[in-house]
């Protein structure tokens, strides 16, 4: 179905069938698709689009459960952010404001938010509180990024949520509400792949690049064993290119892929042993690696 957000959809995911105790916590997270009919002035980039690709979670579990799995979203956050290269602006924890945009249950309010309060205190993260920036039916976690001018947005985000579970009348086994904590780890894709390319200036974490390695013959002599490399390079799990002597002088093609992780360089010595002679995104010269070690440098560590 088309869905403007992914909260409904999850606590009707979770009320179509019976729960058994050990079945909370209940985590239901996917990639989805979300859409939003933004007026076209407001649109940016890969900033601000209609179709969003979010990557979002929902955890129903019973309110003794809460605070450690708003803890464990923010472990998972933060693990994703070390291996994105991000760096959070700041923590903010987002409540309410005044006006009919909330819901009226002042006591829900308070609850809530003494369990973000708590999460975030326990952990030592500083963080600032702003009125008005929940989400209508709960107060959130946001994790705030900034790009270079200093413009703020929010990347990531917590919620604990006793309002949906109510009105799409959820319930624990054996009685009572469950809490809904929202999450989103990374938020939605288009924004990430616009931050992340700000922060790295293209210049991609090797595992994250979309081509790790190109192989640079030196000269049209050197072509086959260059082409061979490649396939070596694609066998052990890489993205690799060829950059052929047709596309200019050896500086200018390695000027065009300055932002590969990996330049290997194929000149007739290291064509006649098979290998190449690898060159860094900084300049430096790492020398003969081998391919599998160039492969390991490759993969993701998560
Ligand atoms: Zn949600």
């Amino acid at each position: 179905m088309l869905r403007p957000s992914l909260c409904p959809h999850h606590a009707l995911v979770y009320r179509s069938r019976q729960h058994a105790g050990r079945d909370l916590p209940l985590r239901i997270a996917e990639l989805g698709g979300m859409y939003r009919s933004e007026l076209s002035g407001v649109l940016g980039g890969l900033t601000r689009v209609r179709a969003i690709q979010i990557n979002d979670g929902h955890v129903f579990c019973r309110p003794e459960q809460a605070a450690g799995e708003v803890s464990a979203a923010l472990d998972l956050i933060e693990a994703a952010h070390a291996q994105l290269g991000i760096e959070a602006a700041r923590y903010r924890l987002s409540l309410r404001g005044e006006g009919a945009k909330f819901v009226d249950d002042a006591g829900m309010w308070e609850r809530a938010e003494s369990v973000l309060r708590e999460v975030l205190e326990s952990r030592g993260h500083p963080f600032d509180e702003e009125r008005g920036e929940g989400a209508f039916y709960g107060p959130k976690i946001d994790i705030q990024i900034a790009d270079p001018a200093g413009r703020e947005s929010t990347l990531s985000t917590v919620q604990v949520d006793y309002f949906q579970p109510e009105r799409f009348d959820l319930e624990c086994p054996g009685g009572g509400r469950p809490v809904m904590v929202h999450r989103s780890v990374v938020g939605g894709l288009e924004r990430l792949a616009a931050h992340l390319i700000e922060v790295h200036g293209g210049a991609f974490p090797a595992w994250l690049a979309p081509v790790q390695a190109v192989v640079l013959p030196v000269s049209d002599a050197e072509l086959p064993a260059a082409q061979e490399l490649v396939r070596s390079c694609v066998a052990e799990g890489m993205r690799a290119e060829l950059a052929s002597p047709a596309r200019g002088t050896l500086g200018a093609r390695i000027r065009a892929n300055r932002l590969v992780p990996f330049q290997l360089v194929v000149g007739p010595r290291e064509a006649a042993g098979g290998g190449a002679s690898v060159r860094l995104r900084d300049g430096s010269q790492a020398g003969a690696v081998p391919v599998a070690e160039l492969a390991a440098q490759c993969r993701p560590r998560f």
